[in-house]
């Protein structure tokens, strides 16, 4: 068939096809990825992670209910997991070899490509707001260490004593993988019971501007100022115009592999290539399907990519219709989304929706 025929004919095809619809806005959230199992968790600590993760939807969804903008949706619901001990950002953060919690946030807003981001803090209660300052109110993309907090300070953001990230379950998982890591001569990171505990949450607000925001602790036993991908925009976040992602796992292969620039640009040339000029308002929709498993596709490759380096963890994204969607290869990640069109779902193991 000659080529001008063959696209007609996808065309037509694809009017018929039932046509997605859009969302007015979309939130989907991940609070880490990582062995979390059914045998593993007790019925009160599953209830405590699905609530949080309820509230912090709920959080995000006023906001875009309200006509508020994708970038408050992802602070407000990132703010959330941050206060909540049973995630690893903000209180609850894993801790170093030295025994500290050093914080790396990132934030991003995909209309603008506007960027900020910190490494290494210590006494900023919500990082991913220290980070949104970088953004907004710096010249620049990246603030590490004791310079972060004192810009944090400078505009006003609640400073904390560093012992209130302090929990005792994060302090003893140290323990054990000290005494592993003496054993075994080499501190093996990526293992220990892991879960990455990570947190992050991508939105579309009602004008249609995705943004993309994640928090963390890092690795249990970091050492020698390791920073992962969470604050490295294009590893552990990134948004455009057309679609927005947040990471969670073994950070050096996600930076390696820049998995969510990797995500979203590759979504934003199949958008490019669809010929959604020329045909009619049920045909774009349909060529929007096409682009959203072209996200989920880009989702999956780039995780599969992470597991041939060695790596594990998962990505949650939303794609240019605010359709939201994630893709992980452990067993379990804590996640949710809410749309405006459909259910809030909240979800854990991997056998779940
Ligand atoms: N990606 C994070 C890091 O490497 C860890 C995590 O997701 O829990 O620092």
């Amino acid at each position: 068939m000659p080529k001008a025929v063959s696209i007609l004919a996808t065309c037509i095809a694809l009017a018929l096809a039932t046509p997605a619809q859009a969302e007015d806005w979309s939130l989907v959230i991940h609070g880490g990825a990582g062995t979390i199992q059914r045998e593993n968790m007790t019925p009160e600590r599953e209830a405590e992670i699905r609530a949080a993760l309820d509230a912090a939807l709920e959080a995000g969804s006023n906001v875009l209910r309200d006509g508020g903008s994708s970038l408050d949706a992802v602070t407000a619901a990132i703010n959330i997991l941050e206060d909540d001990p049973n995630f690893n950002a903000g209180r609850g953060a894993v801790f170093t070899w030295e025994e500290t919690n050093s914080l790396d946030a990132s934030i991003m807003r995909g209309d603008t490509l506007a960027a900020g981001a910190v490494a290494g803090a210590s006494r900023t209660r919500h990082p991913i707001d220290l980070a949104r300052k970088v953004m907004e109110e710096s010249p620049h993309v990246l603030l590490s260490g004791e310079g972060a907090d004192q810009f944090a300070r400078e505009k006003g953001l609640e400073q904390v004593d560093p012992s209130y990230f302090y929990t005792q379950e994060r302090y003893d998982a140290l323990v054990r993988f000290k005494a592993r890591a003496m054993q075994e001569e080499e501190a093996r990171q990526l293992d220990v019971d892991y879960k990455f505990g990570t947190v992050g949450a991508v939105a579309m607000d009602q004008d249609g501007v995705i943004s993309a925001g994640t928090s963390t602790g890092g690795m249990t036993g970091k050492r020698w100022g390791r920073i992962g991908d969470s604050p490295i925009i294009g590893a552990g976040t990134y948004a455009n115009a057309s679609c927005g992602v947040s990471a969670t796992g073994t950070g050096e292969m996600f930076i390696r592999l820049s998995v969510a620039y990797r995500i979203c640009e590759g979504s934003a040339r199949a958008e490019e290539a669809s010929p959604v000029s020329s045909v009619r308002q049920e045909a774009i929709a349909a060529l929007m399907d096409e682009v959203n498993s072209q996200t989920h596709t880009n989702a999956d490759l780039a995780i599969d990519a992470v597991g041939q380096l060695g790596g594990s963890g998962g990505v949650i994204f939303l794609s240019s219709d605010g359709t939201p969607g994630w893709s992980f290869d452990t067993p379990g990640m804590y996640r949710g989304s809410v749309t405006s069109g459909g259910e809030k779902v909240v979800s854990i193991y991997g056998d779940e929706e």
